[in-house]
């Protein structure tokens, strides 16, 4: 189809951007004015915006995009291209704007964060990491300043306080994990005072297919404090003497493993003869099966690192190691015992929110991404989200080359260094995209073997990467990075200060090669996306080989194939057979985000029940009129005694305890229900339906039940010194220890079973 005609089509399923381009000339006619403006007559323009509330009509939203150039260009020195003012209202819809990297998002996003911020509504812009939170605000500050919104952002360090202050913003940037932590923070806070997070109203969401699609099955996890877990070395070693295949079986998508017949007598006689399925001691399977996990699913360099003696995880989807992330407790104490290191603390799990139910707390949401298209699907069916496709600034002319597939992985590492050499030589930069960490590692080392020295982004902090990846453009540069080492970092040909532009250019511009294809034609996508920015020459290629596990584990074949002397498969079925095992791939995951979105809307309404109660705790005095009621005399004699404000106090404090232990425990009900779903039903009925069956019972009497105990802890409370002792009533809270995020990946659906299982281990819940 002819360009031109594509173009008033727009792509099929999104949204049409023509009623918004039609704008621009209005917007444009307004330019020679606002440019004669001083700087606070400009602000006074904006701030005229805010006598409305939303959505813009045709004429308010033509004055904000003309006032929002005109401050961009004073304030940032870059006047907005059309295509920027394009997303910035698709935005303002409530969409995803799709536009590639490089288009500029941050900026069509700021300008879109302000036309929310003036119109009175608080925005939080959502970034993938604290880094990118921190830069983009300081960035889009002197904007912000000259738009009259205020801004701020949230870090990993910054204390409650803080936090308190900066979400006070019309504006707060912040990455989804802080976001999250302070969220679940405040469900447990026990004071007005203490709550941090302002009722939610926009979010912005960047990069938002990885936060709303790749993450959103991510659970974030608030735990507290619990004894110090115990080194399970006698599993670690016995799961070692294990041999695949005959004593466990790993399933073909690498996210459970189970000891066979014959590896279950092996273990029960390495452990004396116990018998693992016994009713009498239910402690031993859940031992041998987190041992057993550790051991043949979580691989050294590609699920973890081990670094100062400490076990640190990789987040796959990132290919970076995360500092606050753990496993649950005892697989992490399984892989600790497996690696020999020393046990961390265990805790127990006070309460999680998947990143998918804290996007939904927003009414509104919008976001910008490069790749949306290709889940446009999913962000329908879980956000109500429409995609907007935006056309690029300048028309992109990078070369995509067809796949390279080669017979064995051996052959494609050649392959890849051979390709590099041949490249480098024209002193053409090459950025090099690989599967993980591990293999980064390897590929920089068979590079470096062959004289050819490179760069390599894995493990290191946000804020190196990103300083290296802007200089993956420089004229003869080799940079290996895994998916998303360094990303919304813009890489510019001849380096950040494009000093040698010219010569990359004709050396052809930046050279993207993928080592392996993703998981996703979407992760293929945005590694492309590195090349060709703003018009620039570049080109992609994809060196793959049929023993890649995404071939192997997706699209198993049998038959044969010719290979040419280099070992390179030529035959179109046989790339078709990669492609089909990515589309494999893309349905698993797209099924496992289905499975926990179904399970997680059931427990998120228990969770919104007893949230809802809560905050009628926390504002008024609700806890404190229930005792009253169910302790009339208990009530009436400690109001004489030491006041009502000190009565309200404990009430309130009581009141909560028993609630958010109440909620714990049902939390942990729930993850064991799952669990025992999952292994009793499989396969014969639908399991959600049996988990409905009992989850809703089961929290029937909870608020009632909650209550009761309240009313008990009240009535044996003592008063001590003028005020009532609600410690010895056994209202003591965990501390909050930490916050983590839990990657479902490999085990998805058994995740929390996991966890269910610790939980039994560790404290016994009460009958
Ligand atoms: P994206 O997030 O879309 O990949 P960025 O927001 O990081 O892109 O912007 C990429 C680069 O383009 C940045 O260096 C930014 O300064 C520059 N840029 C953005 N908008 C403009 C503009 N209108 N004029 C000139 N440069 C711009
Ligand atoms: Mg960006």
């Amino acid at each position: 189809m002819a360009e031109s005609v594509r173009r008033v089509l727009g792509k099929p399923g999104s949204v049409d951007v023509r009623p918004y381009q039609r704008l621009l000339d209005s917007i444009e006619a307004q330019e020679d004015e606002l440019r004669e403006l001083g700087d606070a007559e400009l602000t006074a323009r904006a701030s005229d915006l805010g006598n409305a509330d939303l959505p813009y009509d045709r004429g308010d939203l033509v004055t904000l995009c003309a006032v929002g150039r005109e401050a961009a260009r004073r304030a940032l020195g870059e006047r907005p291209f059309d295509v920027q003012l394009v997303g910035l209202m698709a935005l303002l819809d409530g969409h995803v704007a799709e536009m590639n990297t490089g288009e500029g998002k941050t900026l069509a996003g700021a300008l879109a964060a302000a036309g929310f911020a003036l119109r009175g509504q608080q925005v939080h812009v959502l970034s993938v990491n604290d880094y990118l939170a921190r830069r983009d605000a300081e960035w889009m500050r002197p904007l912000y300043d000259l738009l009259g919104v205020a801004v701020s952002w949230i870090g990993q360090e910054d204390t409650s306080e803080r936090r308190r202050v900066a979400y006070t913003a019309d504006i707060t940037y912040a990455s989804v994990s802080e976001l999250g932590f302070d969220v679940l923070r405040d469900r447990l806070a026990t004071d007005d005072a203490d709550l941090v997070v302002p009722t939610p109203k926009i979010a912005l969401i960047d990069e938002a297919d990885s936060v709303l699609v790749d993450e959103a099955r991510v659970p974030l996890v608030l735990a507290g404090a619990a004894e110090s877990g115990d080194a399970d070395l006698e599993m670690a070693e016995l799961v070692r003497t294990l041999r695949p295949r005959t004593d466990f079986e790993i399933d073909d998508d690498g996210r459970n493993v189970q000891l066979t017949d014959t590896g279950i007598d092996v273990v029960e006689k390495a452990l004396d003869g116990v018998d693992l399925y016994s009713e009498d001691d239910l402690s031993m399977l859940p031992r041998v099966n987190l041992a057993l996990h550790a051991h043949a699913l979580l691989r050294r360099d590609v699920h973890y690192v081990v670094r100062d003696g400490k076990v640190k995880l990789i987040n796959e989807s990132r290919g970076r190691i995360e500092l606050l992330q753990r496993w649950p407790d005892g697989l992490q104490a399984a892989v600790e015992a497996k690696e020999k290191v020393a046990v961390s603390e265990t805790g127990e799990i006070l309460d999680s929110i998947t990143v998918q139910a804290l996007v939904l707390r927003y009414p509104t949401r919008c976001g910008m991404t490069g790749t949306a298209m290709a889940v446009a699907d999913q962000l329908r069916e879980f956000y109500e989200l429409e995609v907007a496709v935006i056309e690029p600034n300048k028309p992109n002319i990078r070369a995509d080359e067809p796949n390279r597939l080669y017979a064995t992985r051996e052959e494609k590492e050649d392959a890849l260094v051979e390709e590099v050499a041949e490249v480098h030589k024209e002193g053409r930069p090459v950025l090099i995209g690989t599967q993980d960490v591990a293999e980064s590692e390897k590929v920089a080392e068979r590079l470096s073997a062959a004289g050819l020295e490179c760069v390599v982004l894995n493990a290191k902090n946000d804020a190196d990467e990103a300083a290296i990846v802007a200089e993956a453009g420089q004229y003869g540069a080799i940079t290996v990075s895994t998916q998303m080492a360094g990303r919304g970092t813009d890489i510019r040909l001849g380096g950040s200060d494009m000093a040698d532009r010219e010569r990359v250019v004709e050396a052809g511009g930046l050279y993207v090669m993928g080592f392996g294809r993703y998981p996703s034609s979407r992760l293929d996508g945005q590694l492309r996306g590195r090349a060709g920015r703003q018009g620039d020459p570049g080109s992609s290629v994809f060196i793959v080989s049929v023993e890649d596990d995404l071939v192997v584990n997706n699209a198993p074949e049998t038959r044969g194939f010719d290979v040419t002397a280099e070992g390179e498969i030529t035959d179109p079925s046989w790339l078709r057979t990669v492609d089909h095992a990515q589309r494999v791939a893309e349905g698993q995951l797209l099924e496992v985000h289905r499975n926990t979105w179904r399970y997680n809307q059931l427990i998120d309404v228990q969770r919104g029940v007893v949230l809802e109660h809560r905050k009628a705790v926390l504002s008024d005095d609700l806890g404190d009129r229930q005792i009253a009621v169910d302790r009339a005399e208990r009530h009436a004699e400690l109001v004489e005694e030491v006041g009502e404000e000190e009565v309200k106090r404990a009430a309130r404090l009581i009141t909560l305890y028993h609630l958010d232990r109440g909620w714990t425990d049902h939390n942990a009900f729930l993850s064991d229900l799952r669990e025992g779903i999952h292994l009793r039903f499989l396969g014969r009925r639908d399991p959600l339906d049996e988990f409905h069956r009992d989850a809703v019972p089961e929290f029937k009497g909870f608020l009632d039940g909650a209550r009761a105990r309240a009313a008990e802890s009240f009535a044996e409370a003592k008063v001590v010194d003028g005020t009532i002792d609600i410690a010895a009533a056994g209202v003591k809270r965990p501390s909050i220890t930490w916050t983590y995020m839990v990657h479902d990946h490999p085990f998805s659906t058994d995740f929390e079973s996991i966890v269910g299982k610790v939980k039994n281990l560790g404290s016994p819940r009460q009958p």
